[in-house]
């Protein structure tokens, strides 16, 4: 259908045929047979995409903020102390989740477009008795990409609890939650995962599990607490049924098409085929005379980019773009909302999706009458992936 558009935001994503296919399944009983063993397969697949082989998968009807609330109305009690590594909205947003469930929250700020260190973690650390820190792998806000393995290192040397958001990292950027001793990592369908919005995605590290069943406090989110959720989750993985809160059937149907999809591509190759597409999309937009609003590459995230408006253009640009066929977003970060429009490259984006999406902001701009640098995008994101 031709007057289809791309859609290029940080999720929802475009998702596969076969996932929307799945999600057109006749609706089953949820302890029939079938579902139970598809039920049990995406928890098994879910531990192989997050590279947790020892964790205990959850997967839950919500979104990434209920994935976020779940993480932390189990592990805080009231008084405990957190520290929140904050790159941006997303990091905000947890915050106020942790200080919800009693925590003391401190952020960790970097400027925009930057992310803390490990230096500036441990020195946080010293200062402190934490006994959780949290951080964002990919800041939907800012493009920003945080080096959570080298974070999470030191913030368990120091004998806390490493939680991450990944909703717009989790498997497209680089994580291995054990071998990088991430306690939760935490996601929703709707990115990088391939799946239609609904579904939140966590997996607890045994150190995660004690510190819940070590608590003395009753989890005080009853649709959240893990004692509702582990016998569930446990029951379908050992292939019966069981009932809590009714799972959504459909939606995990396209979940198990999915992560057969992404463990058939095999994590290393799709982390690296992410990392390829958005080096392209970088040198397009770079070429274009775009700055991209992370400080530097070692900070832009595979799963989108964020880039600041060329002088005299303002949010229009993203109507225009969307004009030429492609769906992208408008700011998100208050603090420059105005400022900078968001390119969701993830989950099954390819070559083509890059270069579209490169060549409907050069009409957009040339549209809007800035043909300075216009033209020359889509030329250095091919040079980019043809590797000349
Ligand atoms: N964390 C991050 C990094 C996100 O990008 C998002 C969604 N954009 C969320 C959390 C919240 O997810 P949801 O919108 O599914 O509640």
């Amino acid at each position: 259908m031709k007057s289809r558009k791309l859609l290029m935001i940080p999720g929802p994503v475009e998702f596969t045929p076969e996932v929307l296919n799945a999600m057109g399944e006749p609706t089953t009983s949820h302890i029939a047979p079938d579902f139970i063993d598809c039920f049990g397969e995406c928890l098994e697949m879910t531990r192989e995409v997050f590279l947790a082989p020892s964790a205990q998968p959850f997967i839950v009807a919500g979104t990434g903020t209920f994935a976020m609330d779940m993480a932390a109305s189990n592990l805080i009690e009231p008084g405990d102390r957190a520290l929140v590594v904050n790159t941006g909205y997303f990091g905000d947003r947890m915050g106020d989740i942790l200080g919800r469930y009693g925590a003391e929250v401190d952020h960790l700020r970097a400027p925009i477009g930057d992310a803390a260190g490990v230096d500036d973690l441990q020195e946080a650390l010293d200062a402190g008795s934490y006994t959780l820190v949290s951080m964002t792998h990919v800041d939907t806000s800012t493009g920003v990409l945080t080096d959570v393995g080298a974070l999470a290192a030191v913030a368990k040397a120091a004998g806390c609890l490493t939680v991450v958001d990944g909703v717009c990292g989790t498997a497209g950027a680089e994580c291995r939650t054990e071998e990088w001793d991430i306690d939760v990592h935490l996601t929703a369908s709707q990115k990088a995962v391939g799946v239609p919005p609904g579904l939140a995605l966590l997996t607890f590290s045994p150190d995660a599990m004690a510190k819940f069943e070590g608590r003395d406090s009753p989890v005080a989110n009853y649709y959240a607490d893990i004692d509702n959720w582990l016998p569930i989750m446990q029951a379908y993985e050992n292939r019966g049924g069981a009932y809590f809160g009714t799972p959504p059937v459909n939606l995990i149907y396209a979940l198990n098409a999915s992560l057969r999809q992404i463990l058939a591509e095999g994590m290393d190759a799709r982390f690296a085929r992410h990392d390829r597409l958005a080096r392209a999309f970088r040198a397009g937009a770079a070429a274009m005379g775009l700055e991209m609003v992370p400080r530097d590459d070692s900070l832009a995230a595979p799963t989108l980019t964020a880039l600041y408006y060329p002088e005299n253009i303002d949010a229009s640009l993203c109507a225009g773009i969307g004009a030429e066929g492609v769906i992208v977003a408008a700011g998100l970060h208050a603090e420059i909302k105005e400022e900078y429009f968001r390119i969701g490259h993830m989950g099954d984006c390819n070559e083509s999706d890059i270069l579209s999406t490169l060549g409907a902001v050069e009409r957009a701009l040339a549209a809007e009458g800035h043909t300075c640098s216009t033209r020359s995008g889509v030329q250095a994101a091919q040079h980019a992936l043809i590797g000349d």
